[in-house]
């Protein structure tokens, strides 16, 4: 049996912690505030969980494998963490990343529909559609309750045996461990700035509250606007987030209260994409970070100067829903039976993946 510590109870450190303990490692998990905390990137109260990456099948797949555990993990504790809405994408051009997703789910056998923007129009109680061209549906895609999941998969770990403690971890005084798994997030860059380069940037997302009509109705993603959200789901209100870039942020020191500009940038778009929202109320904001690589692509790798170190981060507005499936690859490379991906390695990234639901940083 190996010895593991994990840092950072987020939904990466979480699911690594919970996977290696089913596999029989001895596992601790140290988290500084609370598993599922406001302040982590997991913390949120929704994460869309989508198929859709552009050309790069490899978080296909990991969607797809991390659905079913997902699934797995609501059966076996009883707990709704996962809700079957569906998701949108609101195709501006016949070519962008829609088209481009839309290939790569049917060579992947992943279920999807493209409809004209009229046939779309049903998805939602009202859809302006004059601007698109197409509509990519994803019918087994929805949305996860992210901070309700992260808590959840902690609580699961537990009962396989991992032992939770609330302190912060340092690199001087570091866990005695075999492994070292550090799944810090947006604190990353702090604990490891010679070797890790991520840009911890702000996002804020709003709610509008709506009529019964809009309950359960898809998740979406207007990746050209580039804004995303989902309808009424679990009494939160309508989500609408711009993902537009942000500025760069201490994860530690934030005041998270939201930017006049970005709820009028919300509202704005809002009134236009849904037009009987249009004087919908804002009933609740959040603020948060993301951790962003060069290229959009996650980060994992051995630490340069301790192989039994892993740095595991840069989800970079995209990593909740891999969460479980994440944990099997990093748990398979750090138990030695499969090398960790070159595009996940330390050191400069060039070009952008897009992989996350827009295009620009
Ligand atoms: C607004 C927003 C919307 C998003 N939307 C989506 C989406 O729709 N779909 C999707 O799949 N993804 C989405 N994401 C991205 C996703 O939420 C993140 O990629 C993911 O949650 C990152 O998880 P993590 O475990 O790497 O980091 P975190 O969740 O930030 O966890 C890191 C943890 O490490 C702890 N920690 C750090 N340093 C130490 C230390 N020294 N000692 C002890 N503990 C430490 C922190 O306190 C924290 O709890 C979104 C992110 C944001 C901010």
């Amino acid at each position: 049996m190996t010895s593991v510590t994990v840092v950072g109870a987020g939904v990466f450190g979480a699911s690594t912690a919970r996977e290696l303990a089913r596999r029989g490692h001895d596992v601790s998990l140290i988290e500084q505030y609370t598993p599922g905390s406001v302040r982590s990137g997991s913390g949120g109260d929704t994460r869309l969980s989508r198929a859709a990456h552009g050309d790069v099948d490899w978080y296909t797949h990991l969607s797809q494998r991390a659905r079913t555990l997902w699934l797995e993990l609501q059966e076996e504790t009883g707990t709704q963490i996962w809700e079957p809405v569906g998701v949108a994408w609101f195709a501006q051009t016949d070519n962008g990343f829609e088209a481009q997703s839309r290939r790569t789910l049917e060579a992947a056998g992943v279920a999807c529909e493209w409809l004209s923007p009229d046939d779309a129009r049903g998805l939602y109680p009202s859809l302006a559609v004059d601007d698109l061209s197409a509509v990519l549906y994803e019918p087994d895609s929805g949305v996860l309750y992210a901070r309700r999941a992260t808590q959840l998969l902690v609580e699961d770990g537990l009962r396989h045996g991992v032992r939770l403690e609330t302190r912060a971890a340092s690199v001087a005084d570091a866990p005695p461990a075999d492994i070292v798994v550090w799944a810090c997030g947006a604190w990353l860059p702090k604990l490891f700035p010679e070797h890790v380069e991520l840009r911890i940037s702000r996002r804020d997302v709003f709610f509008f509250g709506t009529d019964g009509s809009w309950s359960g109705t898809p998740g979406f993603c207007d990746y050209d606007a580039p804004f995303y959200g989902h309808g009424e789901l679990g009494g939160l209100g309508a989500k609408v987030a711009p993902d537009v870039p942000g500025a760069e942020i201490d994860p530690d020191r934030l005041d998270r209260l939201p930017l006049p500009s970005l709820e009028q940038a919300a509202r704005a778009y809002t009134a236009k994409r849904f037009p009987s929202l249009a004087d919908a109320p804002i009933v609740g904001s959040r603020v948060c970070q993301y951790e962003l690589t060069g290229d959009t692509h996650f980060l994992f790798a051995q630490h340069p100067g301790r192989d039994s170190w892993w740095l595991l981060g840069g989800g970079s507005g995209h990593g909740f829903k891999h969460g479980p499936a994440l944990a099997e690859y990093v748990a398979d490379c750090v138990e030695g039976t499969r090398e960790p991906e070159p595009f996940h390695a330390l050191g400069p990234r060039t070009g952008n993946a897009g992989l996350r639901t827009a295009a620009v940083g």
